[in-house]
């Protein structure tokens, strides 16, 4: 927050700090000096969504070298949530924000339903500025799980309006269907919560060009009705990448004297898990990498930023190599440039092109037989939309990983732990094996923030 009640404050203590000099301290004064020096200012959470070991090896054959997270591990995340060995987002999200371990599905709420106070809401309370950025909608677990508070998920008309009550200064995704009522249909909320926003002093942009020109100190970019396009899509749009989020971001919040919270999440990687679309989870881990280097560029030259990277879970069980084989063939999804439904979507309307047109996007040259499974799965599609879950874009994404020898067990989660980087002031004590709710106590002890 840009309070002037802040920066007030703040300007007494240094004049208290230079003028005490000569001047006996009491003991509130030496320890509020001392936990001045020692907490962080600005502290960056960033989730890449589903980003487990066997991503984080995959993703380093994909490139070619190693990544930039990978010089900065530390350790690894216990991700099992409250009711089960195998977490979702939402009671990952929960701990990640609270320090709570929750039940599958609820947001930042304990099993009993009670509120938890989270990382974000401290970081506010102590006078900073606050921000969310993600590539999924606005409205999705790992956002609401800072932002928001529902005992289910899917509840997620109630959390925009909560996101604006907090007063995240910085809102940058997807989800204008949860903000503007007459989009929602059946979903009715009942006010255009675009136009409180702009009342509460918010500048709204659409895109990318728009969220270029933002000067002022609070920024809601709503770029997609729900979520944005995969990373490999994107060129068709206007919508901005995560790096381009991420840097108005920082832009925006680090004029804030008092400091920042701000959680970045690379929202798709997970997505391309659970519809086993390899190709497209390299190239979003890659969108994501490069955020990850705009943040540590920063944190690098402000010198009090502690940047925090762990995905929530394994999504999908990806293996490196499968299918018997000692071997990988992941530099072939180099030569992917299409999304599987986005594939799809130039298939005609008897398929009667599918070799040609996966050939243009995949460079592979599919087999009679693969050709046949893709229209096999058209059948059992029936007139479903594309979608990623659909058979015909599953089915060209399980032909992919086969080629690229990559596995999955999954459709769903699966509960293996997760590596954990962190870099910058006080990253040191994130080193070790950490359960997901340790995570946010160690962020909340950063900042000075009691979360009970
Ligand atoms: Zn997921």
């Amino acid at each position: 927050m840009f309070k002037k009640t802040a920066s007030i404050v703040l300007g007494a203590s240094i004049l208290l700090t230079s003028v005490g000099m000569g001047v006996h301290a009491t003991t509130n004064d030496k320890e509020a000096k001392t936990t001045s020096k020692s907490s962080v200012k600005n502290v960056i959470m960033m989730v890449p969504d589903g980003y487990s070991t066997a991503y984080a090896t995959n993703y380093r054959w994909y490139k070619g070298k190693e990544s930039t997270m990978d010089p900065l591990l530390v350790g690894m995340v216990r991700t099992h949530s409250a009711n089960t060995e195998v977490t979702d987002s939402a009671a990952a999200g929960t701990a990640y924000a609270t320090g709570v371990k929750t039940n599958n599905g609820m947001v930042s709420v304990t099993p009993q339903g009670k509120e938890l106070k989270t990382v974000l809401e401290g970081a506010e309370s102590k006078g900073k500025s606050t921000g969310l950025v993600v590539t999924s909608s606005l409205t999705d677990a790992t956002p609401a799980a800072f932002s928001s508070h529902v005992t289910d998920r899917n509840n997620e008309v109630a959390i925009p309006s909560q996101i604006l009550s907090n007063d995240v200064d910085v809102i940058l995704g997807g989800g204008k269907d949860f903000f503007l009522p007459e989009k929602l249909g059946g979903k009715q909320t009942s006010q255009n919560l675009v136009e409180k926003a702009k009342k509460q002093g918010y500048q709204y942009v659409e895109t990318e060009k728009q969220l270029a020109n933002v000067k002022g100190n609070k920024v809601l970019g709503l770029f997609a009705d729900e979520g944005m396009s995969p990373e490999l899509d994107r060129e068709t749009t206007k919508e901005p990448s995560l790096a381009t989020m991420t840097t108005k971001a920082l832009d925006t919040l680090k004029k804030d004297k008092d400091g920042f919270f701000l959680m970045v999440e690379g929202s798709q990687i997970d997505w391309a898990g659970h519809s086993h679309d390899a190709a497209r989870a390299m190239k979003d881990a890659a969108s994501f990498e490069k955020a990850v280097e705009e943040v540590v560029k920063f944190a690098k030259k402000d010198e009090n930023t502690l940047v925090v990277i762990a995905g929530d879970h394994d999504t999908g069980g990806m293996s490196v190599g499968g299918y018997d084989q000692y071997d990988t063939k992941v530099d072939i999804l180099r030569n992917v440039t299409a999304s599987a439904p986005y594939i799809e979507s130039k298939f005609n309307k008897d398929f009667s092109n599918v070799k040609e047109v996966v050939k243009q996007y995949t460079k592979l040259d599919l087999t009679d037989e693969e050709v046949q499974r893709i229209k096999d799965a058209k059948q059992s599609n029936g007139d479903q939309p594309i979608k990623d879950s659909d058979n015909v874009a599953y089915t060209i994404s399980n032909i992919i990983s086969e080629h690229a020898l990559i596995g999955w067990t999954s459709k769903a989660h699966t509960g293996t732990d997760v590596p954990l980087y962190a870099y910058g002031k006080g990253a040191h004590s994130f080193s070790g094996l950490k359960q997901n709710t340790d995570i946010a106590n160690l962020l909340a002890k950063a900042m000075n923030v009691n979360l009970n």
